[in-house]
């Protein structure tokens, strides 16, 4: 299977056409290789248009939304980085490559182990990884240039908005359960705006902040 070929296709046929035109996370998407962070049974899918599972009932999200997601934090190299929701560790990847550091947290223990295994062979020396619950961000290194979250959250949770510093982006998906809007939060002279930039559909953000487990 030629994995390079197929992402220099993801980048022609489904990021360029839908306007993602920074060509800086452009290069990001060509160089990583996104099959090493999905799991063997879904493998050959690794660049198609749609989210895949990577166990414990999460996905890795379509390439479109990663790209998306990055392109609004408008990265130049020298932020600290603060992502809800690491996943299969895709974003963390990406991130860290656009970044000076990047802190990722991940509630679910399985997932987290296997991404610090997974960055720590690639290299990826710029990411750490948390087990935890990220809608109380991750107060110890706080505050962040970029807050990404890659669930989707009833409302902004506040510990993010305080942990967002002067001049700092956020990118959010809000809504209910099961569709949101894509947020971009900034911060500017101590005052909070937001903007809506696209629909779409995460799993849920659960926690304090966010919604309670199933169950529950
Ligand atoms: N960014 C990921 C990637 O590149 O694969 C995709 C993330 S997946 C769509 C959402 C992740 O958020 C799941 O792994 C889920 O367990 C995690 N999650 C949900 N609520 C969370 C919380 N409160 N804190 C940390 N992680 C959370």
């Amino acid at each position: 299977m030629d994995f390079k070929k197929q992402r220099e296709e993801m980048v022609k046929r489904q990021l360029i056409p839908r306007g993602i035109t920074d060509r800086e996370v452009l290069d990001a998407f060509l160089r990583i290789e996104r099959e090493r962070f999905i799991p063997d049974s879904v493998r050959e899918d690794a660049y198609k248009d749609f989210p895949l599972p990577i166990g414990e009932g999460q996905t890795i999200s379509q390439p479109y939304m990663v790209a998306l997601m990055t392109q609004c934090l408008r990265l130049t190299g020298k932020e600290k980085v603060l992502e809800i929701g690491t996943g299969s560790g895709y974003q963390a990847a990406i991130l860290s490559f656009l970044s000076r550091e990047v802190y990722s947290i991940e509630r679910i223990f399985s997932l987290a182990e296997k991404v610090k295994k997974l960055l720590k062979q690639l290299n990826y020396n710029n990411v750490k990884v948390f087990i935890g619950n990220g809608t109380l961000g991750l107060q110890e290194y706080a505050p962040y240039d970029r807050i990404l979250v890659s669930a989707g959250a009833k409302d902004v949770p506040p510990p993010l908005v305080e942990q967002l510093g002067e001049g700092g982006i956020m990118v959010i998906p809000v809504g209910s359960a099961y569709s949101q809007e894509l947020i971009v939060v900034e911060k500017k002279d101590g005052k909070v705006s937001s903007k809506v930039v696209e629909r779409c559909v995460f799993v849920p953000l659960i926690g304090q902040y966010g919604w309670e487990e199933k169950g529950e």
